[in-house]
């Protein structure tokens, strides 16, 4: 039985059940510690610590370093992290079957995250694409083109399968049609859309800022490309379109992906979806294109993170996942 989404629409207290998901409905201007997500790769030997070259300082992290990397950061006012899972070990098969595997990278650093930081938000990735033997965020027609209708009822199963296990935060980045909705209705199926917030990556747009992302996680598709489900980078149509969707069918928070080149369309999705708390992801090529820059003595890293970051405050988000949370945590005190 499918629920109407202004019955999904009526489900409010997901935004704001958490402490951390409470200070993100007020909508200041000013950077704070609290804005701040960090991005974290969890693989699957339990022990990693893998330095990821094309992000420098950022590593490939097992479940075991976790609890040691956090703990100092936690300390410093870390309050939020997105988890994404990178398995290098088991084969992938073509519906991601890795991606809610009890044993995998993922369930397992919920558990120890929500065990070992009590006020710790967690949220997590929710795609195909890591743990997909073709590469692709969905489920695949045998001509290779995406099929919807099964990609979404997985995305939704993999998305329960998090909350379950103790996420606070779901977040689809896959772009799929209609999968807001479908994680929805999952989530209230199995009492859980009260207590789970749903992030929606709304207006992600296929950039050729992804790269060291692709190379962290191993994801990279192995035919073809995502455009058939990314945005192209002159839609501004499609972006609204997707934010006012992704609103209508109950999302929690709105994120628009990359950040810095879609600054319009952070203000764009700020007046679309004025009572959401609006996210913006500084991507991979962004945390990396800020290094490189400052590498070749173009301008200082520090001014020049804070001057990005606040350019997304301008524009309208109110929170920020970025590669830079660490320092952030520094730099805000
Ligand atoms: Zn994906």
């Amino acid at each position: 039985m499918s629920k109407s989404n202004s019955e999904l629409n009526s489900i409010l207290h997901s935004g704001y059940q958490h402490p951390t998901s409470r200070a993100w409905q007020s909508q200041g201007r000013n950077l704070t510690k609290s804005m701040f997500m960090y991005p974290l790769f969890i693989t699957d030997d339990d022990d990693a610590e893998v330095e990821l070259a094309s992000m420098p300082g950022q590593k490939r992290w097992g479940v075991n370093k976790l609890e040691a990397f956090l703990a100092p950061l936690v300390q410093k006012g870390l309050e939020s992290v997105i988890l994404f899972g990178v398995p290098l070990k088991d084969p992938k098969d073509e519906r991601g079957t890795l991606a809610d595997d009890p044993q995998g990278p993922v369930i397992k650093a919920i558990r120890l995250l929500r065990r070992a930081f009590p006020s710790l938000y967690v949220a997590t990735d929710v795609c195909l694409c890591e743990y997909t033997s073709h590469g692709h965020c969905g489920i695949l027609f045998e001509d290779g083109t995406i099929n919807n209708e099964p990609s979404i009822a997985r995305l939704a199963q993999v998305a329960v399968s998090y909350a379950k296990a103790g996420a606070h935060c779901v977040a689809p980045s896959d772009m799929m049609d209609g999968r807001v909705k479908a994680i929805k209705q999952a989530l209230l199926k199995e009492g859980l859309a009260g207590r789970t917030t749903l992030m929606a990556y709304s207006a992600k747009f296929a950039s050729s800022l992804y790269g060291p992302f692709r190379d962290a996680v191993d994801s990279a598709p192995s035919f073809g490309n995502r455009k058939c489900y990314q945005l192209p980078p002159a839609a501004r149509g499609l972006a609204r379109r997707a934010v006012l969707r992704d609103v209508d069918e109950g999302a929690d928070i709105i994120m628009v992906k990359p950040t810095l080149p879609y600054l319009d369309i952070v203000t764009e999705a700020r007046d679309l979806a004025p009572n959401h708390p609006l996210a913006c992801y500084q991507v991979s090529g962004e945390f990396a294109m800020i290094h490189a820059g400052a590498k070749a003595g173009v301008y200082d890293l520090r001014t020049m993170a804070e001057e990005t970051a606040i350019s997304m405050v301008r524009a309208g988000a109110t929170l920020i996942l970025s590669y830079f949370t660490p320092e952030f945590l520094d730099w805000l005190d």
